[in-house]
């Protein structure tokens, strides 16, 4: 080892002593006290040897030799050592030797450094010294030292460690160490960088209590250290003090954890002078630590202002049954500001996406197996089931046409009776067209779109008819969805007509109208520009620093469209969202191409923003604009992970590139400074920027969180599928399971298909296929699941003979939209009664939540009939992950994973077949994604309910990303809608698997014992993804690269100097000073090592072969004796 040939042992005079002393001696003196207690670890020896003072020569043996071996191999000895007693034995020892009258430095010092290293490592080190009556007198040893830099240090390093227990550093904070601490950080200077170090970590560590930074804001000692890091910043000129400076930030971080210390950073131009400080550090190479710290202290610091609107509460409002007059009470009022420490993230577990991440996932697990196995009874009287065997018109319908050969699909359709919705809407596609306008440019305005109707009718005169022609319906009237499957114009108008939104909406959004082709080729996720976050928060960071240069004026206001029109003739972008799924609450513009953008809460609600779908027109071509979504909830988005928002371009698609695409570039999100508007529930808001360069001049484009998929859409789809298939061999209804709150039908389809002959086989095969349930769009915000059951519908009407022999299998019966209010008011979460109608199903309300209270309904009837569906699955989307994967049922893994005990349990495995089938199937399936636990916080989940409620094994809830993928052929690509329309087809080929009659939970004798437990199934409720590599918060300690240990090496640093007059001490900070630490995997132990003692290691191996066989024999640390002399 290098370090051997050096003199680097360094208290005053000892080493020159230890050398001269005979080799033997040392020897002599350590043997008979191993001899003395041979069951007692050579650790424990030195221990007490150490407590019990001797003279000072073989009291610094003993420290040599304890360094030695903690300088060596991991933590693990220090922590043995502290197990043993160490830390209280350095204590005792460094009392008595404090209290003597005349301290001896030579012991104490080495003594002190020790107990630094050791404290460091021992969380009880606070309350330790206290019981040992250490705490204050260090304090008096450092006022008694502060003219002596090096024994300064020392007591600095043990004050700091003592700060790991509050109590302790409150009781130091109490005894004025602050002060006595302050003082000792001077100005910019060259000397005693050492002890100024130490001394402001020191600080920053006795700020780690309200007390402490109550005291510290109080005696101004804010406006102290910003003048401080300005000084060490401007005169630091060959940065060679960054430690210092870095110490500093630290400092200013532990000050501003409070409201009063925030405000006290902004009062003395904090934010300015760390603003201009870290400009020059970010072009300067070596100081690049500086700079995220400081950028962190800025957001922190930035003055919280509440987010420009008169209520949180969503502008879209309906009065509910059962409480007329009333909409929901606001969030009770709360204080204007917080401390930071308290600010905790309130995330309602409930906000999450369907299956997020729970952070106490463990706790979450139902552990009862009585609760896992048992079926609750029914929330309804049996009586109230038959009404749903009109949703079963296969099993009487009679098939006469079979007998003639004419196969008309009128027949088809018009034989089921009730509640068919075709009718109506293709009456109303034969409406005007000019009755619902299409582009914003040739919009109706003032009137309500129904209104008109009712006072026009169909009667309107075709000149009227002719005046309001626009070019979007003449482009519509020639290619009626020309070239896009499945989709028909005045079919959507039609439909788009019929969809009763809060508003009123009269204006249909051009793509959904125009209708969506995928682009041809990939769109691969666009790599993170590095540091991105970063510049996004200096460009916020200098509206507060240049508020002359804020335009700040209001574009876009739902509530009051009048600075529109102020707009109209300027240079500023044009927004709208007043559509179906619209969903853009307030637009500013703030510089001159940079918007803030705020997103409406979910209906009679103030809370679940996420989705966004805007039309912006006016621009310039290549020219980026910013926008930022200034009011996201969520604490993390895919977003920072190579997702990016769509765009559609109303001029693109007129010249036949009809295609929403991903869109954006600088997209990060992270923690912003905005806080609610009124009523104070959340605290906390994140922004998400992108910047988008449009390639045209005054077009017009849609700006999507993701591909839109409206309720007219479904609607106007159902039509065109019902037209297409062939009725004599498809069998499809649409039927209105219930009318919604705010009386929007939603549809319940019928595919199977029609029985080969009126045969009584036939007819019997037909009648007692088994039922598969599909469901999706519980979550309006989850137009991806809209997209995958597009998929599904498609393929299941389909030639393909997959399809055919799926649907001579199976009933399918398909609910594709649970939550039609949503997704026409553009909600993200809820139903309009601000409830999330996925949390609904254990006692789902009749009138509150109507379509998840009869689609259970119609699940209880299928269960009462003896025709339990076979498979159940609901389509939803996934905001924080990659991929697509399904959640099911296992109350084996369930117990397994919560450690409960399994022994005995039988449970039919068939719940694993679909996810393994897709796994081989579906490119963007990922088998290891999926979980099969059942958590409480789910319990009233479809998929749980129809689990436990109605028995069905294969219950499943299928996630698919926003996002994109990361693994199998579409790895790192982003998802577009053919890959999820192709989701819902492989779904459907994966069903072939389950195609036999398989036994239903309940119904099944024959258990199968469960074999192929994968017990390495990834634990899916934690984010897929690596922590980002920009900090998106600020409140939670994000400064890890502050708190690196580097309090080894400072303390090696201050031992190592050869230099014994430390009076006359001047530190070449060249060499002497070890700056903070860059390298992160840098292990302390290399600095320590460099601290052997070589007069020890020759003589006293034995010595040392004792502890290490007692060391290796309790921690297993494998190193030999020899390899300290290697
Ligand atoms: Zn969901």
């Amino acid at each position: 080892m290098s370090g051997y040939g050096r003199s680097n042992f360094t208290w005053n005079g000892t080493l020159r002593e230890l050398q001269t002393s005979s080799p033997a001696s040392c020897k002599e003196r350590a043997r008979p006290a191993m001899a003395a207690s041979a069951s007692s670890s050579g650790v424990e020896v030195l221990l007490s040897n150490l407590q019990n003072l001797g003279d000072i020569e073989s009291t610094l043996n003993i420290l040599n030799v304890l360094d030695e071996l903690l300088s060596a191999g991991t933590d693990r000895r220090i922590h043995y050592m502290i197990s043993k007693g160490g830390s209280e034995a350095l204590l005792t020892a460094m009392v008595k030797s404090a209290r003597s009258f005349n301290p001896n430095y030579t012991l104490l010092l080495p003594l002190l450094h020790l107990l630094a290293k050791v404290g460091y490592r021992d969380r009880r080190i606070g309350m330790k010294a206290q019981n040992a009556d250490a705490v204050r007198l260090t304090l008096s040893l450092l006022r008694q030292n502060s003219k002596h830099p090096r024994r300064a240090a020392a007591c600095l390093w043990v004050l700091q460690v003592y700060c790991s227990s509050v109590s302790t550093a409150n009781l130091l904070g109490e005894c004025r160490a602050i002060d006595v601490i302050y003082r000792l950080i001077c100005p910019y200077t060259t000397k005693t960088l050492h002890t100024i170090k130490a001394a402001i970590d020191a600080l920053a560590a006795l700020l780690c209590t309200k007390a402490n930074v109550h005291s510290a804001v109080s005696k101004g000692y804010v406006a102290g250290l910003l003048r401080l890091y300005e000084d060490w910043s401007s005169k630091d000129t060959e940065h060679v003090a960054i430690a210092i400076r870095c110490a500093l930030l630290r400092c200013l971080h532990e000050v501003t954890n409070s409201t009063a210390g925030r405000h006290a950073l902004v009062a003395h131009g904090g934010i300015g002078l760390l603003y201009e400080v870290t400009q020059t550090c970010l072009f300067t190479k070596g100081l690049e630590s500086l700079v995220d710290p400081s950028v962190q202290l800025m957001r922190k610091c930035y003055p919280k202002s509440t987010l420009p609107l008169k209520s949180d509460l969503s502008v879209y409002c309906l009065e509910l049954p059962r409480q007329p007059g009333s909409v929901p009470a606001p969030e009770p009022e709360l204080n204007g500001e917080e401390d930071s420490e308290e600010e905790d993230d309130e995330e309602d577990d409930s906000n999450e996406s369907e299956e997020a991440d729970s952070k106490d996932y463990d706790d979450d697990l139902e552990t009862d197996p009585d609760k896992l196995r048992s079926r609750p009874a029914p929330d309804r009287p049996p009586e109230l089931l038959a009404q749903y065997s009109r949703l079963r018109p296969e099993l009487t319908y009679e098939f006469q046409e079979l007998d003639s050969s004419s196969s008309e699909p009128e027949d088809c359709s018009s034989s089921s009776s009730d509640e068919e919705v075709q009718s109506s809407a293709e009456d109303a596609s034969r409406l005007k067209p000019s009755d619902f306008n299409s582009c914003p440019t040739f919009r109706t305005k003032g009137r309500d779109a129904r209104e008109q109707r009712e006072e026009e009718g169909a009667e309107e005169g075709a000149e009227e008819a002719q005046r309001r022609r626009t070019m979007v319906d003449t482009l519509a009237e020639r290619h009626i969805g020309a070239g896009i499957p499945h989709h028909d114009r005045r079919l959507y108008r039609a439909a788009a007509v019929l969809a009763k939104s809060i508003p009123g909406f009269n204006i249909l959004a051009f793509p959904d109208f125009w209708g969506h082709l995928p682009p041809p080729g990939n769109e691969p996720m666009p790599p993170r520009k590095p540091k991105v976050q970063r510049q996004k928060v200096f460009e916020d960071i200098q509206r507060l620093l240049n508020p002359d240069d804020v335009i700040n004026e209001v574009v876009f206001d739902l509530e009051d469209p009048s600075p529109q029109c102020s707009s109209e003739r300027s240079n500023s972008l044009k927004f709208f969202s007043k559509f179906e799924s619209g969903n853009l609450r307030k637009a500013t513009q703030v510089r001159r191409n940079e918007y803030d953008l705020i997103l409406n809460a979910d209906a009679n609600c103030s809370q679940h923003t996420q989705w966004f779908y805007f039309e912006v027109s006016n621009m310039v071509a290549n020219v980026p604009y910013r926008f930022n979504v200034i009011n996201c909830e969520k604490t993390n988005s895919q977003f920072n992970y190579g997702m990016q928002p769509v765009l559609y371009s109303v001029r693109e698609a007129l010249e036949g590139r009809p295609h929403w695409k991903r869109t954006g570039t600088e997209i990060c999100y992270y923690r912003n400074h905005f806080c609610a508007a009124r009523g104070k529930k959340r605290s906390t808001f994140y922004t998400l920027t992108f910047t988008v360069t449009f390639r045209h001049n005054d077009d017009v484009c849609y700006l999507a969180y993701h591909y839109p998929y409206t309720y007219s859409a479904l609607q106007s789809h159902l039509m065109v599928l019902h037209r297409s298939v062939d009725p004599s061999k498809v069998f499809f209804r649409q039927q209105v399971l219930c009318q919604t709150l705010s009386g929007n039908p939603c549809p319940l389809v019928t595919i199977t298909a029609c029985p080969a002959t009126r045969g009584m086989r036939d007819l019997h095969q037909f009648r007692s296929r088994p039922c598969i349930v599909l469901t999706a769009r519980v979550h309006p915000g989850e137009s991806n699941a809209s997209w995958v059951m597009k998929g599904t519908l498609e393929f299941l009407c389909s030639d393909d003979p997959v399809a055919q022999s799926l649907r001579e299998a199976f009933v399918f019966k398909i609910i594709p939209m649970l939550n039609p209010d949503g997704v026409i008011n553009g909600t993200h979460r809820c139903s309009l009664s601000g409830e999330d109608l996925n949390r609904q199903w254990c006692k789902p309300d009749p009138v509150l939540s109507p379509t998840i209270y009869h689609a259970k309904g119609f699940l209880y009837y299928l269960n009462s009939t003896g025709s339990t569906p076979l498979v159940f699955c609901d389509y939803h989307g996934h905001s924080r992950k990659k991929n697509v994967f399904l959640y099911g049922c296992s109350i084996k893994e369930t117990l397994w994973q919560s450690g409960s005990d399994t022994g005995g349990l039988k449970e039919d495995p068939g719940y694993r077949t679909i996810p393994k089938t897709l796994d081989r199937l579906a490119p963007a399936f990922s088998f290891n994604s999926c979980n099969y636990q059942v958590e409480k916080s789910r319990s009233a989940t479809a998929r749980v309910v129809v689990w436990r409620e109605i028995g069905v094994l294969r219950s499943y809830t299928m996630e698919s990303t926003y996002n994109g993928c990361d693994q199998g052929i579409y790895k790192g690509l982003q998802t577009g809608t053919r890959e999820l329309q192709d989701m819902g087809v492989k779904f459907c080929h994966s069903l072939l698997s389950v195609r036999r009659n398989v036994p239903s939970l309940y119904s099944s004798r024959r258990l199968v014992d469960h074999i192929d437990l994968d017990h390495n199934s990834h634990n899916c409720f934690e984010d897929d993804e690596p922590p980002c590599v920009e900090e998106i918060e600020y409140s939670t300690d994000g400064l890890s690269k502050l708190k690196g240990s580097d309090l080894d090496s400072d303390i090696n640093g201050n031992t190592s100097s050869g230099d014994e007059q430390e009076e006359e001490e001047e530190v070449v900070v060249h060499k002497g000073f070890n700056p903070i630490r860059r390298c992160e995997g840098q292990s302390h132990q290399s600095s320590l090592r460099s601290r052997l003692f070589p007069h020890l290691i020759g003589h006293d191996l034995e010595v040392i072969e004792v502890l290490h066989m007692k060391r290796n024999s309790c921690n297993g640390v494998g190193i030999t004796g020899r390899q300290y002399l290697s």
